[in-house]
């Protein structure tokens, strides 16, 4: 069991595959040009596996694929294969922001992935256009669509931003409660790569645009998720991620890998060791103590709260928000 210096078990990676993205969203990476990460620093399908059966022989239970835009990564479907084979109880999940989703939902569901957040921050194709960069809309609606056919759970992320789609915070809820998805709001997290002029919205802000709405229920957190849910009377909850508090630290599971094999212990810190060179020579028990390290070195609270702290530089997709 992975066990780090504040007594926390941590037994949830993010794993991003790819920092690379079809979308150029306006709080994630507006200007990035297509300038990627050479192929080669990249860990192939086969490396990262390896790394993720050490972090699952250690006690890790769920694992979250996710980018950049995970996606755009050939074989995905046998890479899911391979981790679900290896350990089929495992919550095997995926971040997406859903625009290739229609043609593979089948294929990702037979491989064995379980579960799928998506993106969606708007109903309007004018506003997603804004928001992406590019006309996503009926992509990712589709695939949305597509996913809860063949039987996956989805679940959906909604980024509120003040004058963009403020307006949408009840439509969006809608539109996951009449199709029995789950939606979390997520804060919009300042950071130096997302456009200049984005102002987000804070629990508060949202709470008052629901209760205008709803009647609804302060349920506290759940297990190890970051959110803070809310039921409504007929018992749908919904949930904010609020990382301008640090509430949600002290049940913190998680740690994260990149692609280039960066392994991450808090996603507002630039502390990392790198897995890539011991995986590359197939030294599994560097790779397992570097783990353990990691785990080691997980701080108490993200720095949001803490007025002297600097929050980490480091991209929502290179570390797979
Ligand atoms: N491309 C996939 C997607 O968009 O779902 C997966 C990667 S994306 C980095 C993961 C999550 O991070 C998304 O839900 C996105 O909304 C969120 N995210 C990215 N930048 C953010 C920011 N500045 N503030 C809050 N959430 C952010
Ligand atoms: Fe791509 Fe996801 Fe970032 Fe949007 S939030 S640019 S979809 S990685």
């Amino acid at each position: 069991m992975l066990i780090d210096s504040y007594d926390r078990v941590v037994d949830y990676i993010r794993v991003s595959v790819t920092e690379r993205c079809n979308f150029r969203c306006q709080y994630c990476m507006p200007e990035k040009p297509f300038s990627w990460v050479p192929k080669e620093n990249l860990l192939s399908f086969e490396e990262l596996f390896e790394f993720i059966k050490v972090a699952i022989d250690e006690g890790v239970k769920k694992v979250r694929i996710t980018g950049g835009e995970p996606l755009l990564r050939e074989d995905l479907d046998k890479f899911i294969k391979m981790i679900y084979d290896y350990a089929p109880d495992i919550d095997l999940a995926m971040t997406s922001n859903a625009f290739l989703l229609k043609g593979v939902a089948k294929k990702l569901k037979d491989a064995g992935l379980k579960r799928i957040n998506v993106s969606i921050d708007t109903l309007k194709p004018e506003v997603a256009q804004k928001i992406a960069q590019k006309d996503v809309l009926k992509n990712v609606l589709d695939g949305v669509q597509e996913a809860l056919h063949v039987g996956l759970k989805v679940k959906v992320n909604m980024v509120p931003m003040k004058g963009v789609n403020e307006d949408e915070i009840i439509d969006v809820l809608h539109y996951c409660k009449e199709r029995n998805m789950g939606i979390r709001f997520i804060e919009y997290m300042e950071n130096v790569h997302a456009a200049v002029d984005i102002k987000g919205m804070n629990s508060d802000e949202l709470l008052d645009v629901i209760s205008q709405h709803y009647k609804f229920v302060d349920e506290g957190f759940d297990g190890h998720s970051p959110s803070h849910y809310y039921s409504l009377e007929d018992g749908y909850k919904f949930g904010i991620i609020e990382p301008h508090k640090d509430d949600f630290c002290s049940t913190c599971n998680r740690i994260r890998l990149t692609a280039e094999g960066q392994l991450i212990p808090c996603l507002y810190f630039d502390e990392a060791m790198n897995i890539s060179a011991a995986v590359k020579r197939g030294d599994i028990k560097e790779a397992a103590l570097i783990l353990k390290e990691v785990v080691k070195t997980k701080p108490e609270k993200n720095r949001w709260s803490d007025p002297d702290g600097e929050a980490s530089k480091r991209a929502f997709y290179e570390t797979g928000g």
